[in-house]
């Protein structure tokens, strides 16, 4: 770090602004994570210097022989970890990983069956802004009205009436575990493919924390960034009849070069998830996401479908007539970060939505457990319910600022 503060002193410092954020304020974005000095170790290496185009033993450039290591142990950790037949770690992201399964199992003008992204679902699952929307025959499922869960019958009921070639299940904004073997059984009545896009919760199957998909689905898509805690970036497992089809989906049609440093730290999050400290660290994810749902429900803000059974809640906030974009801003001045969202129904746009998102990859890892949920959801309140406008509403934030300053100085994140 002193040579980049040597060299480039702006950049330097936007690096320790983001890390003093970090060591400050309350990170609750769902989809966020504190990766581990190891895996920051292998990103900043020499390894981003390497052209890899190709798989190990199959390159189109020469001097692979070590980031074909990199590469081959990581493909075996991640088979070993998730029980996979094939494993592939260069997808760059998670919306890369799932355009490579696109890519693989259908062909453009086909219909893709999703769940609609006010729902919970992804962009890449058929929305018209995306590829997925624009270049395949998106139908999107919903969640119920009454229960606010996955729509079961409504699955069965539109994959019959429109026969996809690919169901996709696995959500951005879903805070309940998902019937795998229903997914798959459904797929099975009208011979579509399962994609399970796995992007947020692989890490609580990494940990046994929520059930595998892998058992199910034809194809696993994930990113490797959020409860996961490895470097930003995509991975696909799939069985290996699908092996060669998901490879060259990847390389070379929707990539080029891989990324060594990302495949390399991969492989580091890898390990350290096939860790016993890593499953109990899951376990308490997915305790301190119900602790601080219910925190919320006791502050009268209500989560959607009753509470969580993973890494997330959604909340909704109408009772409290504050919208997600002013709870979102009003958190944010607070030194909360945490993102507005939309629930099932919501009579308002996206950009204002009727909800927050909230998610504890990231307070788990600075070792917080339920009593400090108690007392992030009590702050998450005040701050939601001061209008920065009204007269000591400013005083009331800053108040919750100082608080959280004290709750994150017994918890750090990247510790002095
Ligand atoms: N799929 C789901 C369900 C996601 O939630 C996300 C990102 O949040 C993605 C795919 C895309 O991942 P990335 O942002 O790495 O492209």
């Amino acid at each position: 770090f002193e040579q980049l503060s040597t060299s480039d002193p702006e950049i330097a410092e936007v690096v320790l602004g983001e890390l003093d954020r970090l060591r400050t304020g309350l990170q609750l974005i769902a989809s966020e994570n504190l990766t581990s000095s190891a895996v920051l170790a292998a990103l900043g290496s020499t390894l981003t210097n390497k052209y890899a185009e190709g798989y190990p033993g199959r390159r189109y450039y020469g001097g692979c022989a070590q980031v074909d290591r990199a590469e081959e142990i990581g493909i075996a950790r991640a088979k070993d970890l998730f029980g996979a037949e094939h494993a592939n770690l260069q997808p760059h992201s998670g919306a890369s990983a799932n355009l490579a399964a696109y890519a693989a199992l259908v062909q453009p003008g086909d219909t893709v069956l999703a769940m609609e992204l006010p729902h919970g679902g992804h962009l890449t699952h058929g929305s018209r802004v995306n590829f997925s929307g624009k270049w395949f025959q998106p139908v999107g499922y919903t969640v119920r009205r009454d229960t606010e869960l996955i729509d079961y019958d409504e699955v069965r009921d539109l994959a019959l009436t429109h026969r996809p070639k690919m169901i996709i299940c696995g959500a951005t904004a879903y805070p309940r575990l998902i019937d795998f073997a229903l997914f798959r059984e459904i797929a099975d009545e009208v011979g579509a493919y399962l994609m399970v896009d796995a992007a947020h919760f692989i890490g609580l199957v990494a940990g046994q924390a929520v059930p595998s998909p892998v058992p199910y689905a034809d194809v696993v898509c994930a990113t490797t960034h959020k409860v996961l805690r490895g470097p930003r970036g995509g991975m696909i497992l799939c069985r290996e009849s699908l092996a060669e089809r998901i490879d060259k989906a990847v390389f070379p049609f929707t990539q080029g070069g891989p990324l060594m440093h990302a495949v390399a730290a991969k492989a580091v999050a890898l390990h350290e998830a096939a860790q016993p400290e890593y499953r109990r660290y899951a376990a308490q994810v997915v305790a301190n996401a119900q602790a601080l749902a219910d925190g919320l429900a006791a502050e009268g803000m209500r989560p959607v479908s009753g509470g969580t059974d993973t890494h997330l809640a959604l909340i909704d906030l109408q009772e409290t007539g504050v919208t997600g974009a002013e709870a979102e801003a009003r958190c944010d001045a607070a030194t909360i970060t945490l993102n507005k969202n939309a629930i099932p129904y919501d009579p308002h746009k996206p950009m204002v939505a009727s909800g927050i998102r909230v998610g504890t990859p990231c307070v788990t890892t600075q070792g917080m457990t339920e009593p400090q949920m108690r007392q992030v959801a009590e702050l998450i309140a005040r701050a939601v319910r001061a209008d920065p406008s009204a007269p000591g509403g400013a005083d009331v934030l800053a108040g919750v600022a100082a608080d959280v300053a004290e709750l994150v100085a017994d918890h750090p994140a990247y510790a002095r």
